[in-house]
């Protein structure tokens, strides 16, 4: 397993409507790098996901800075999975916003040994492990510093980040704790991975399209312009109708 980060790209933050803008994915799903949204206030930025590691954190807060926006304040899990939450630990003076089941879930990924050697004998034990282990690999050139920060402060239905974005539990199949952020003065909602499939290694021979019961919840929850989940472009409100009407 390589150790080194594979294919790192220095990004700059795109704006997508009103006060939201974000750091764009990695085009490479082999690197599993989630994107970041980024929704600026008065006191400073709500961020949503902390990136897949300390590497990612850095090369995001660094384009916050040369976009010229405020520094984030407040940070919310889309979901606990490693690719939203391993970048935690390298956003300074930042308040954590999580669901509660995924505070349970990052207190026990908390405990566990991580090393390049822990991610070895874990994918010998669990060959299906192997395509997210190997890239928590790249991420994670070194793990000086490095640990999962399970939130601050949890909620368990809506709570208010600041004045009028909200974040949402949704649930579904691909995280327990998934939650979705609008912005309805910017016409935004952020969905992380909350329509996905289960992870890889936990999927059935059933779980390979979206989720459609999460898809009906993102349009009950408003009249949104736009759609953007953690590991694509984002999508117009007539694309999330359509993939309902032909699901
Ligand atoms: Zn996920």
């Amino acid at each position: 397993m390589p150790s080194a980060g594979r294919g790192t790209l220095i990004l700059v933050l795109r704006h997508l409507a009103g006060r939201v803008w974000w750091y764009p994915h990695h085009p490479d799903p082999n690197n599993v790098e989630a994107g970041v949204a980024v929704v600026v206030g008065d006191g400073g930025s709500v961020v949503v996901d902390a990136g897949n590691g300390p590497a990612a954190a850095g090369r995001i807060r660094a384009a916050i800075e040369a976009a010229g926006l405020p520094p984030a304040r407040r940070l919310v899990y889309s979901h606990h999975h490693w690719d939203h939450t391993w970048g935690a630990c390298a956003w300074p003076d930042v308040e954590i916003v999580g669901h509660a089941a995924g505070a349970r879930l990052l207190e026990a990924e908390a405990r566990r040994p991580w090393s390049h050697a822990y991610l070895r004998a874990e994918v010998e034990a669990n060959p299906r492990l192997l395509p997210s282990f190997r890239a928590r690999a790249w991420a994670m050139p070194t793990w000086d510093g490095f640990r999962v920060v399970p939130p601050h402060v949890e909620f368990d239905d809506t709570v208010t980040l600041a004045d009028g974005v909200v974040a949402h539990h949704v649930g579904g199949g691909h995280a327990p704790d998934a939650t979705v952020v609008t912005v309805p003065d910017s016409g935004v909602l952020l969905f992380g991975d909350a329509v996905y499939p289960p992870p890889l290694h936990l999927r059935g021979t059933d779980d390979t399209g979206y989720d459609l019961a999460v898809a009906a919840k993102l349009l009950g929850l408003g009249d949104f312009d736009w759609y953007l989940g953690s590991h694509e472009d984002p999508h117009p409100r007539t694309a999330v109708v359509e993939l309902l009407s032909t699901g």
